[in-house]
């Protein structure tokens, strides 16, 4: 299903709301994102930092952890909110945990003074890894 410019546009609303509670005391740089499912649930999530940097979470993982805790594993669409005037993207784990559900979702990219860019899932990432392939390899082929 498609989304509709009215569902975007509301998507794009709750990633800067959601930006408003980052925990982000070290970059200083607040992302939110705002991700809606297939049944028209929206889970959002913000970027949370830590003092040991490498435990630093996303605001796009933030959010598609939120909902797969709640049960919900296929997206539509998700819409990314910062600090910037340039465009931001999601980060390549981010890229990767978002295809692990749902390769072709739309992708909303914003920039602080509001404009926007939708693109898909699969443009920013076209060959995830993808361990499911694992199961399709015959053991007898494996050396
Ligand atoms: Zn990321």
């Amino acid at each position: 299903m498609k989304t509709t410019r009215k569902e975007r546009e509301e998507l794009v609303q709750r990633a800067m709301l959601a930006k408003r509670r980052a925990y982000a005391p070290y970059s200083n740089f607040r992302v939110g994102a705002a991700l809606l499912t297939k049944e028209g649930d929206v889970f959002d999530g913000s970027n949370v930092e830590n003092s040991s940097y490498s435990l630093t979470i996303c605001a796009e993982r933030n959010a598609v952890f939120q909902a797969v805790h709640a049960g919900k594993t296929r997206f539509r669409s998700i819409a990314i909110a910062s600090d910037d005037d340039e465009l931001l993207t999601p980060c390549g784990a981010c890229r990767q945990v978002l295809s692990e559900f749902s390769p072709t979702m739309e992708v909303i990219l914003t920039t602080v003074d509001g404009h926007v860019r939708v693109t898909s899932l699969d443009r920013l990432f076209p060959m995830p890894a993808d361990l499911k392939k694992l199961a399709r390899v015959p053991r007898t082929r494996k050396k």
